[in-house]
């Protein structure tokens, strides 16, 4: 379709986010001849950037970047779409026969439907009760970590979340130990890593973390059997898990704070990592994305559910 052709096709789809769920919502939307707008706070796929190794995509992507950069340029291969970047969705409206997107420079994108995949973010320190950090030391995220080429002596790892596995793997040549404090609720996610031999998994009741002498951090934690240790590492990162981001208004929460797609009004559909914490993987956000925006197609068209 030639570009002016596109611009007479009105908005039928917004689309909140542009990860590899809203990435593959405009696809997929494109593809049967709907016009998008998706809007992004940030850059496309820009969590991808931080996944140095992936292993489970099909196609032979294994690098985030790689993979961002192919989505990318997928999407730009289509007239369909509009994308704003550098655009924060801060309310989403739903009514009988539209919804309404507020953006936060003011302006209000209106259309038939919307596909929300805002995703997830990383927990802080302040949102798990076993853990104690002082006001004013700020621990980064595993996640977006780049880890200093000075570090001597260990790094301490809080929490077991997945980008541990990741950050192992991207850092092959990092010859320090690693200390993993977690919690109960993180034991099933230790067997990813408890075979590297950098890995020293230490299950705690309770951790507080305190600046040390000499830029050290300083740890005290409580084992499971109550016993108390101390130790100073070189350095601290967080890896907590992470917590649906759904824009304000219309989104429908369960009792997780997730946001499932039969929850919605008929006009929203929530796809990707907000949908649930169980399936928050590329494959199934792209899965989510493109089967949200047949479900917007098939209803505007007046395809009966079969
Ligand atoms: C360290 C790490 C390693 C991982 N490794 C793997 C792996 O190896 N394999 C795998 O399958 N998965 C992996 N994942 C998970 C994978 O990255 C996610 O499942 C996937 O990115 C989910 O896609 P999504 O589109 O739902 O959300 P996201 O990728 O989080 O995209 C959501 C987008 O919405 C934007 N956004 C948020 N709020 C707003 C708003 N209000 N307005 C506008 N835009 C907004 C964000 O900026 C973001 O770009 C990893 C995740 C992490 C953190």
């Amino acid at each position: 379709m030639a570009a002016s052709e596109a611009r007479d096709v009105p908005t039928e789809l917004i689309i909140v986010g542009g990860g590899p769920a809203g990435c593959a919502a405009a696809l997929m939307a494109a593809s049967v001849g709907m016009r998008s707008v998706l809007v992004e706070a940030d850059a496309l796929c820009a969590k991808l950037q931080h996944i140095g190794a992936i292993n489970n995509v099909v196609g032979g992507h294994s690098s985030g970047p790689e993979l961002a950069a192919a989505i990318a340029k997928d999407l730009a291969r289509t007239e369909l779409c509009e994308i704003q970047l550098g655009v924060r969705a801060v309310q989403v409206q739903a009514y009988d026969d539209h919804v309404a997107v507020l953006l936060d420079g003011g302006s209000r994108l209106v259309a038939p439907y919307a596909v929300v995949a805002t995703g997830v973010g990383p927990l802080g320190s302040g949102d798990v009760p076993w853990l104690t950090v002082p006001d004013g030391l700020l621990l980064p995220t595993l996640w977006g970590a780049k880890v200093p080429d000075d570090h001597h002596g260990p790094l301490l790892v809080i929490g077991a979340d997945r980008p541990l596995g990741t950050f192992l793997r991207v850092h092959p040549a990092l010859d320090l130990p690693v200390l993993v404090a977690y919690p109960p609720e993180d034991e099933y996610k230790v067997d990813e890593v408890r075979h590297d031999p950098r890995v020293t998994l230490n299950p705690i009741a309770s951790l507080s973390v305190r600046a040390g002498a000499n830029a050290q951090i300083s740890a005290e934690w409580t084992d499971r059997e109550g016993r108390q240790s101390t130790q100073s590492l070189a350095a601290a990162y967080l890896n907590l898990g992470s917590a649906p981001v759904p824009p304000a208004g219309a989104i429908v929460t369960d009792a997780t704070g997730y946001c499932p797609p039969d929850h919605q009004h008929p006009r929203i559909m929530t796809a990707g990592d907000l949908r649930s914490s169980r399936f928050q993987r590329i494959m199934t956000a792209i899965g989510s994305g493109t089967e949200a925006a047949l479900r917007a197609y098939y209803d505007l068209r007046g395809v009966p559910s079969p």
